[in-house]
């Protein structure tokens, strides 16, 4: 879909094709693309002369003699062709403008989401289509205002600078370059945004939307009769549509893929900390790594902290996971309840079968973690899973803590447990992906040193996590 940029490079390689050229005759070759009468459409424009053409927000704005204006909204697909009379239409004409230099102005659409409105000088400005939009980020040098509009606006700044009546010009693309370039989360509520993070946001905005009509100009250099004018270009995107790869900033996270409200968002976990809302925060790292004495430091502190294995226990006292794992494998367990130490010597003589298992288990303590992390009440709830990134619920997280052990070390602690148990372990933990995963991480800290200095590094991580939620 066009962005602001886009359209202000159509509407720079438009001016010279339309200006001072009269309409000699319009082809509607389909209705629905017109807001608005057809017929009357085409009565008034037909003989009259394009003086000009602007721009508001990403609506182009065609001014005509005898005070008329012609509106159009690209949309998704919405393109336009500079065409010889003597040329076959584009492929997907929808509205065809025959020109008085025998040249010809094709609308084409292939999705037809986009609209041409006839209105006038006199009228346009109050049409509700525009009239709605906000400033753009160039006419804004009082962030005061933008602030008084959102005080009780809750919802994500992503949300809100999308729905345009704020500040139009930016759009999914720029909205994710944007908040990346202020470091701000998209869904910290739009309320709780600080007068500095404002002028941030509306100076990056500023510059990254001229830094893109910028490179449009390659595209009004290079454009010949013909091509289509859909001002598309290669910009030089920081984060948009590269989750997954290493943020350009920081160089230390992977950047990250949410949707906020409905639409796909990239951002950086640790450049673009989330405040002012409640974090959801994911202890992780091998056996033995020390998961749960990072766990017992934050119950300390008040925070609720679920355990998955505690989960995993819970739910094999259960006859409804007892039945499913006995019919999956042909086991049979005494009292209907899992014996974890029956399972375990099954899987190690068919390790083929924990794939199996993972599939009946991790969808149950997925909906025992949603459940927990979507009724607490507390701003910052911890929930502890060994298998974090194995079973995809690193996306619950805002926060994820990596605890890395040395492997001499996990090998000692692993051994001082029961023998039986030890060999099982490590055969869990080769499958482990926690290194494949670390860039993930918003904190690794090492469990290297003694066990004060350990519970001194998550003291520390949980008056930071604390400082985001105040
Ligand atoms: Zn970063």
């Amino acid at each position: 879909m066009p962005e602001l940029p886009e359209v202000e490079t159509v509407k720079i390689v438009l001016i010279p094709i339309v200006k001072n050229r009269k309409i000699l005759k319009i082809d509607v070759l389909r209705a629905g693309q017109i807001e608005g009468d057809v017929k009357e459409f085409i009565s008034n424009l037909q003989g009259q002369t394009f003086l000009d053409v602007s721009r508001i927000g990403k609506y182009l704005i065609f001014h005509l003699t005898n005070e008329l204006v012609m509106l159009s909204h690209l949309r998704m697909e919405g393109k336009y062709y500079e065409l010889l009379e003597s040329d076959k239409d584009s492929k997907y004409a929808r509205v065809v403008f025959h020109l008085d230099n025998r040249h010809k102005l094709c609308y084409d659409d292939s999705r037809c989401f986009g609209i041409l409105k006839l209105s006038s000088e006199a009228t346009y400005k109050s049409d509700e289509m525009i009239s709605k939009l906000g400033p753009e980020p160039f006419y804004i040098d009082d962030v005061k205002s933008l602030m008084k509009k959102v005080k009780n606006i809750k919802k994500p700044i992503k949300t809100t600078l999308l729905d345009q009546t704020l500040m139009t010009g930016l759009g999914n693309i720029y909205v994710d370059e944007t908040l990346f370039a202020s470091n701000i989360h998209p869904l910290t509520p739009a309320n709780k945004i600080k007068e500095g993070e404002w002028k941030k946001i509306v100076s990056n905005a500023k510059e990254i939307l001229l830094q893109a009509i910028e490179s449009g100009g390659s595209t009004i250099k290079s454009y010949h009769p013909g091509k289509d004018i859909d001002g598309n270009f290669q910009t030089r995107l920081k984060v948009y549509g590269k989750s997954g790869e290493i943020c350009p900033t920081c160089h230390k996270h992977e950047l990250r893929f949410i949707k906020v409200g409905g639409r796909g968002t990239t951002f950086c976990p640790c450049c673009q900390r989330k405040v002012g809302e409640p974090l959801n925060v994911a202890i992780t790292g091998k056996i033995a790594s020390g998961k749960s004495t990072a766990s017992e430091v934050f119950k300390e502190k008040g925070y609720p902290v679920l355990s998955s294995d505690k989960v995993v226990s819970e739910l094999y006292k259960t006859s409804e996971l007892t039945n499913k794992i006995e019919k999956a494998f042909g086991l049979k367990f005494k009292d209907k309840q899992v014996d974890k130490d029956v399972l375990r010597d099954y899987l190690l003589i068919h390790p083929k079968d924990k794939r199996k298992l993972e599939r009946i288990v991790h969808p149950l303590v997925e909906k025992e973690i949603n459940n927990f992390l979507s009724t607490s009440k507390s701003p910052i709830r911890v929930v502890e899973v060994p298998l974090l990134f194995e079973s995809n619920l690193d996306r619950y997280f805002d926060n994820i803590i990596v605890i890395d052990i040395s492997k001499d070390k996990q090998d000692e602690l692993i051994s001082s447990r029961d023998k039986a148990k030890a060999l099982y372990l490590k055969e869990i933990n080769k499958t482990n992906k926690i290194d494949q995963n670390i860039l993930k991480a918003t904190y690794v800290i090492k469990n290297d040193g003694t066990k004060a200095a350990f519970i001194n590094k998550i003291n520390k991580i949980i008056t930071e996590l604390e400082s985001l939620v105040k």
